[in-house]
């Protein structure tokens, strides 16, 4: 069971800071807490990965929101997966929607990226999820089987996948059970990897979502920026796992 606050391009330095004192000592006050850094990760803006991972390495896992396609060399702006592991960071994660949608990034970049990733020995969290019109149309798992052309099937072992509905991102509707169960079965079948569960994912529907015998754990945009939120996701996640053979990672 894996549990990773996105936190996109949300909170400065002081903001950081105060998130993970507040979250690592309400944390440590809860006694039967069996979830540890292989479970908890975190992915923050670029500039507070070092420290974070710095202070934090002992309790949780960190988790880059992107990394270049290029290996290295003039491609300003851009950070490269050596530079990222060379900071000790495992995760990176690859083709979330909003990448795919607001900077372009086709198959054939997300290929590359996920190519770099695995030669550095770092695990891709590859991203998918069908739109509005994909799903409307029943077209949906047609549209994830596309989207996951990129996976590289000799490599399935080494990567996490992330189911996230297009239409669920930051927008509060979620898809049924059933509709999560249909596509992670799906995607099971050809691909021997965990798969999270990501889009509107908070405190109130995370149980039922967890308790999904397909599911390996969640994503968590928006419901991960407060403490309190964040908390009462990983307590869900920390009761289910105590409670089932999910495995821990
Ligand atoms: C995300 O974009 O990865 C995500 C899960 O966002 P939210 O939880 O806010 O829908």
């Amino acid at each position: 069971m894996i549990v990773i606050a996105n936190w996109k391009m949300n909170k400065n330095k002081t903001e950081v800071n105060l998130f993970m004192n507040e979250f690592s000592n309400k944390l440590n006050q809860i006694e039967t807490l069996s979830l540890n850094k292989k479970n908890i990760l975190f992915s923050p803006s670029f500039p507070f990965l070092s420290e974070l991972q710095s202070s934090y390495s002992d309790k949780f896992s960190f988790v880059a929101q992107n990394c270049s396609h290029h290996k290295y060399g003039a491609y300003t702006g851009e950070v490269s997966v050596d530079m990222i592991k060379s900071i000790n960071i495992n995760y990176v994660m690859i083709g979330h929607s909003e990448r795919r949608i607001y900077f372009g990034e086709s198959s054939e970049i997300l290929i590359k990226k996920i190519n770099l990733c695995l030669d550095n020995d770092i695990t891709p969290i590859v991203c998918f999820g069908e739109s509005i019109e994909e799903r409307k149309s029943n077209n949906h798992l047609d549209a994830i089987k596309n989207q996951l052309n990129i996976v590289p099937l000799n490599n399935q072992n080494k990567l996490i996948l992330a189911y996230e509905p297009i239409w669920s991102i930051g927008t509060g509707l979620v898809p049924s059970v059933n509709e999560i169960k249909e596509v992670h079965s799906f995607v099971k079948s050809f691909i021997n990897a965990p798969i999270l569960y990501g889009g509107s994912l908070n405190n109130k529907n995370c149980d039922e979502i967890f308790n999904i015998h397909e599911v390996d754990g969640g994503l968590v945009g928006g419901a991960s920026l407060e403490p309190d939120s964040f908390i009462s996701i990983i307590t869900k996640a920390n009761e289910i796992f105590k409670n089932s053979i999910k495995d821990v990672d």
